[in-house]
């Protein structure tokens, strides 16, 4: 197939991300051969510090790769060029109620009518705005995404490791990001944000286990709206991939790699949406089948993430124990 990639940003652009790509996200790469185009993935970091009421404990995981997000992404156009696509950035697409497709730039439209669209644009997407049936369900009580990148390593965080601080205000993890510097991303209690703002409602956070907040540069803060959302995945010649299609929340770590994975699999799919089969159900099956058991996960810890004394209360009674080190791996979504 001829293939048109587009976004509104212009590339490299950058993107809220913690930056740790999970060990299945990084086997899809290497399957698909993309390595070739990305930047080297950084620094593997097979330990997780949680610190939780000033408490941290330190735990295995399977080893994550990190990323700095605009190099990565710039990589994967690279990849999609080198494989054969045109990319253009700063083009707004939005696609219209007959399947065709208006692409904006600097005040001219252009309409285009491809055998298939394909649409991948994250939460804060616009290019399905005029399709009703596709309007995203969104918890308007789930947390908000924030983040940055810094300069150094937050005192509190261990440098070869993943560091997530959780309190009742939301959760904030800390990672290098592969080019020397820092992400510092997090998920905030929206009432929290709204009462005081990101930065104040991220200090608070800290607070509770009596860390301070980093020096954050002024409008280096950057955020996206409710993160847990859903939308049906599919109607006519249009399928829906990545956050678009649904996202629960970045504790875990792997909405690069759920994006990728089910990324990988959409091919068939597309073919057969531009012959004018209707994919609807099975592309929606195929991705509930990939990522099922990784929501469970993502949920349950989620869950307690939410409430800071129990986290304590659960590292505190497994320390050292083999169950405890099982149970962190499992947090990770190693490749089958
Ligand atoms: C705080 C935070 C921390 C996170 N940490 C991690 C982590 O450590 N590891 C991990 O794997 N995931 C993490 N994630 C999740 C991860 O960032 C997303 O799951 C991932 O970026 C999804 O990729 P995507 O391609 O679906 O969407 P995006 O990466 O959001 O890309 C969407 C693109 O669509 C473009 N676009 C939007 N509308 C239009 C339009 N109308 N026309 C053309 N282009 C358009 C945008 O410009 C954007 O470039 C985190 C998220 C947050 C908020």
């Amino acid at each position: 197939m001829r293939t048109l990639l587009v976004d509104r940003d212009r590339f490299p652009r950058r993107k809220v991300c913690g930056g740790c790509v999970a060990p299945a996200g990084v086997r899809v790469l290497e399957r698909l051969g993309m390595t070739r185009w990305l930047p080297p993935l950084g620094n593997t970091l097979e330990s997780l510090r949680v610190i939780a009421r000033g408490v941290a404990h330190d735990l295995p995981i399977e080893p994550y790769a990190t990323v700095e997000r605009a190099a990565f992404d710039q990589g994967i156009c690279e990849a999609a060029i080198a494989n054969g696509a045109a990319f253009r950035d700063g083009v707004t697409a939005r696609v219209l109620p007959d399947d065709s497709v208006c692409l904006g730039r600097s005040g001219e439209e252009e309409v285009l009518r491809p055998g298939v669209i394909v649409v991948a644009d994250g939460l804060g997407g616009s290019a399905l705005a005029a399709r009703a049936e596709f309007a995203p369900s969104v918890r308007k009580q789930s947390v908000i995404g924030v983040g940055t990148l810094l300069g150094s390593c937050p005192v509190y965080a261990e440098r070869g490791a993943i560091t997530m601080v959780c309190a009742r205000g939301g959760y904030v993890g800390t990672a290098p990001s592969g080019d020397g510097r820092w992400s510092l991303a997090a998920a905030l209690d929206p009432a929290g944000v709204r009462g005081c703002g990101p930065i104040e409602a991220l200090r608070r956070v800290l607070g509770e286990s009596d860390l301070e907040l980093p020096e954050i540069a002024k409008g280096q803060l950057r955020g996206v709206g409710n993160m847990t959302r859903r939308r049906r995945v599919a109607s006519g010649r249009v399928l829906v991939v990545g956050d678009a299609a649904s996202y629960l929340q970045p504790l875990t770590g792997e909405g690069m790699s759920w994006a990728m994975a089910c990324a990988a699999e959409i091919g068939p799919h597309a073919e057969a949406a531009a012959r004018g089969e209707d994919v609807a159900r099975r592309w929606e099956a195929a991705c509930t089948r990939l990522l099922r058991a990784r929501r469970v996960v993502c949920r349950a810890a989620c869950t307690l993430a939410a409430h800071p004394r129990a986290v304590r209360w659960v590292l505190g009674a497994g320390r050292g124990t083999p169950a405890l080190g099982w149970l962190s791996r499992r947090l990770c979504w190693s490749p089958a």
